[in-house]
């Protein structure tokens, strides 16, 4: 796998990639493998003066936790980016318009672009914060740890605030 492109080797008219990466470590929290599920990368590069413009999108399927019920399970992740990558800080007058957009802004350390950066980033933009196997996770018991989703249990009900017992009688 590609997993730098140096800025100067990205020719003018610009520069098209498509790669699949098969077995790519994101290390991610919460993210408890990516199943095997290739990574797909297409990028567009272009040079924008002294800097380099990306766009393009990325996609894989990945095993998450829920957050409720604490089961694996997977979901596709697709998410496109613009990103800028700007050096030695100068950002050109075609660059200031582009910044008004929507465009993430990357500083380089070196003079390349780091595409297993690019792709780790762009899978946690897209995960969700609270992953949920399904909208309407019934979640665990907190008494006894049954999966809701599955069966229902004997645990009493939580013993709630008494002025909300009185509201529930009303209604
Ligand atoms: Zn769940
Ligand atoms: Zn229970």
């Amino acid at each position: 796998m590609i997993m730098s492109i140096p800025i100067n080797e990205i020719p003018l008219e610009g520069l098209d990639l498509t790669l699949r990466e098969e077995s790519f470590d994101l290390e991610m929290e919460g993210v408890v493998a990516n199943a095997r599920a290739p990574i797909d990368l297409d990028l567009h590069l272009k040079r924008t003066g002294l800097n380099a413009l990306a766009r393009g999108c990325v996609s894989t399927r990945l095993s998450l936790i829920c957050s409720r019920c604490l089961r694996v399970f997977s979901l596709n992740v697709k998410e496109d980016f613009q990103v800028l990558y700007q050096r030695k800080g100068e950002v050109s007058e075609g660059e200031h318009e582009l910044l008004a957009g929507e465009l993430d802004v990357e500083f380089l350390e070196r003079d390349e672009i780091d595409i297993g950066g690019l792709i780790r980033e762009n899978i946690l933009l897209g995960l969700p914060l609270k992953p949920l196997c399904r909208e309407d996770c019934q979640g665990l018991c907190p008494r006894c740890g049954q999966n809701w989703n599955e069966a229902s249990c004997d645990c009493a009900p939580e013993v709630g605030d008494p002025r909300l017992q009185v509201l529930k009688r009303l209604l």
